[in-house]
């Protein structure tokens, strides 16, 4: 669905965005010269004006159709995150996703493939300073003399892969080096009995446990009992909704202790790129093998007092090329080496209904070229659309290259729906809400719904599994299982 509000150029333009009204200019940390200053000051009133410039120091405006990413409320350098739409962004409704502004330009310009880089996260050293200094030292590296010969003297195809080059050079520091190809993991024996399952082509399921906002290890054990045999693995969330919770690692040690194999979320919101790196190696010293890496709610949805609401240090792709390279090359993001890589399966989650089918798809290779192995997905109440969604993976050739495992809700009435229906990325048509406002039993009608969901979706192409969020209790879940035929 096109939204005419980006064909029109003063959304763009700053003076009018209103991400400006809260999202100042970085400064430097650092002492500057007085002419780095003047050009910096020069660099923010002109960039500031044109593009709404933040002044990263990092800049990607080349590769963005020149809309300044910055202007996203979680700093997203790589897309739109799951709860954004062709019409807003989901952290303030008032501004539109500044990435969905982004990939209709891009298409427009007929660079949409280009997105599929994996951008680096900001080095808050060059925050700040002038990105045009940056393209100035390279022209001095490069020599003027022969970048001027370069420009008048190719062919309009070399200029134009050398102009391509020239900013790739500098957008892709040593320590990044992104790049739009495939990374599949090397070679290896499955790391969990989840990897192992979903290898051997069997239908998987597993379910979301939110941790207790307590120190109450036996309520969660509990829970571990009931789903013990019921699903193949449980996903322990990492202080969902941005609401602190009992830790999600404590829980996942706490679940392979009591024998289920947990998939643990870990939250890029929460970590910046130390304690991430430092987590993955903590998780799989912990034995903890099956890991999902997301960004995580924005605080704004949370209770305040809200932490902090600007740019997050890196996104869920970054965190996925960082752990993928962390395990299949031993390498930490500063380059160091170390000799016991940790060892885990890969998880991204995605959200089919965000944004446009092409553009999440778009967003989905670009995460399994960065390492992701297997993909849990928002919860589909939308089957049109989501069959929308599997047609563009398709289109990618992505179902052969990822596990997909479906999100479902197996709710038990209308209030449910109507509290799942207003979440970012969760889509409820009109008819099933119709159908639990007109049902004389709302719970055998919603469980019906849930079935008729269940069958539609393991009929589809490309599904590996199913993932059940938002589950009332497990009574209900076994119920839901055995009547499917998932379980006996
Ligand atoms: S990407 Fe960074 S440097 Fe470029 S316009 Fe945006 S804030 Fe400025």
């Amino acid at each position: 669905m096109a939204n005419p509000k980006y064909g029109n150029i003063f959304t763009i333009m700053p003076i009018l965005t209103p991400s400006r009204r809260w999202q100042p200019p970085f400064y430097p940390f650092k002492k500057r010269s007085f002419s780095e200053r003047l050009e910096e000051a020069l660099e923010r009133s002109f960039k500031g004006l044109i593009w709404g410039c933040r002044m990263c120091g990092n800049c990607l405006l080349q590769e963005t159709a020149f809309i300044c990413p910055m202007a996203c409320p979680k700093g997203y350098r790589n897309g739109p995150c799951g709860g954004s739409t062709p019409e807003s962004c989901c952290v303030d409704e008032s501004r539109p996703c500044i990435w969905h502004a982004i990939y209709v330009r891009a298409e427009k310009m007929n660079r949409l493939e280009k997105l599929l880089e994996v951008f680096p996260p900001l080095d808050w050293d060059k925050a700040g300073t002038s990105a045009l200094r940056d393209v100035y030292n390279k022209i001095n590296s490069h020599g003027k003399l022969r970048t001027i010969s370069t420009i008048f003297r190719s062919s309009t195809t070399e200029r134009k892969s050398k102009w391509e080059r020239f900013f790739k050079d500098i957008r892709q520091p040593a320590w990044w080096d992104g790049d739009a190809y495939p990374h599949p993991p090397k070679p290896h024996e499955p790391v969990s009995s989840l990897e192992k399952l979903l290898s051997e082509g069997k239908f998987v399921l597993t379910c979301e446990i939110v941790p207790p906002a307590e120190d109450n290890f036996p309520v969660l054990d509990a829970k571990l009992a009931e789903l013990s045999g019921l699903v193949d693995a449980v996903n322990i969330t990492d202080n969902a909704s941005a609401i602190p919770r009992l830790s999600a690692f404590a829980c996942a040690q706490q679940a392979l202790t009591s024998g289920i194999e947990p998939v643990l979320q870990m939250t890029t919101r929460d970590r910046n790129r130390l304690s991430l790196q430092a987590s993955l190696i903590g998780a799989s010293a912990a034995g903890i093998r099956n890991l999902l890496l997301v960004t995580g709610d924005h605080p704004i949805k949370a209770i305040a007092p809200f932490s902090h609401m600007d740019a997050w240090d890196l996104d869920s792709i970054q965190a996925v090329w960082i752990a993928r390279k962390l395990r299949d090359e031993g390498v930490f993001l500063d380059g160091r080496t170390m000799d016991h890589p940790p060892s885990y399966f890969l998880g991204s989650a995605a959200a089919p209904f965000a944004s446009e089918p092409r553009f999440q798809a778009l967003r989905a290779e670009k995460k399994i070229n960065a390492g992701t192995q297997f993909i849990q997905t928002n919860l589909i109440f939308d089957l049109p659309r989501f069959e929308a969604y599997l047609e563009e993976l398709e289109k990618r050739n992505l179902l052969s290259r990822v596990h997909l495992i479906a999100g479902v809700a197996p709710i038990k009435s209308l209030a449910a729906a109507k509290y799942l229906r207003q979440l970012p990325g969760v889509v409820i048509p009109d008819d099933i809400m119709q159908r639990l406002a007109d049902a004389k039993n709302t719970s055998t009608e919603a469980l019906k719904i849930c079935l008729e969901l269940i069958e539609k979706l393991r009929a589809l192409p490309g599904i590996r599994g199913l993932h059940f969020m938002a589950v009332p209790n497990t009574d209900h879940l076994k119920k839901v299982l055995i009547e499917s035929g998932l379980r006996e």
